[in-house]
């Protein structure tokens, strides 16, 4: 995800509103690696800005998403999770228990769809999700 200031400018420049309300998110997104779900980004923005609605949190996760700043994940926990690491190519440690995210960096170059489904089949994406349980739950 580009950085706050640069953010606002290309929202602008798309014709799309840029509010405090916007920015906060933008700030709460900024280097967080924590893959959020919408309703924690809501009750997080909301302790400084307690006006803020759940709606205009997930109108500017959509935006974002649009315009290829974040990545929204649904990772099996039950809830989407918000990505702003779309710059470097990863996959997750999913914990099972607490649902935790964390990213892993890593290519995995030996997988490959076996040639009979590839026919058929354009791949874009692999995507290798660990699951198990984090120090804290195991
Ligand atoms: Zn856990
Ligand atoms: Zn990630």
């Amino acid at each position: 995800m580009k950085p706050v200031d640069e953010l606002t400018e290309l929202f602008r420049s798309r014709g799309l509103r840029v509010t405090p309300q916007r920015q906060a998110i933008f700030h709460l997104l900024e280097g967080n690696n924590a893959h959020p779900t919408v309703d924690a980004l809501y009750e997080q923005a909301r302790v400084d800005m307690p006006t803020i609605s759940l709606k205009t949190v997930y109108q500017t996760v959509h935006d974002l998403e649009g315009l290829g700043e974040v990545d929204v994940l649904d990772l099996g926990t039950g809830t989407l999770r918000v990505d702003p690491n779309v710059e470097d190519r990863h996959h997750h440690l999913v914990c099972s228990v607490c649902g935790r995210v964390r990213d892993v960096p890593v290519e995995f170059d030996g997988i490959r769809l076996p040639i009979r489904h590839r026919r058929d089949f354009t791949v874009d994406a692999v995507e290798v999700i660990f699951r198990g349980r984090c120090e804290s739950c195991s």
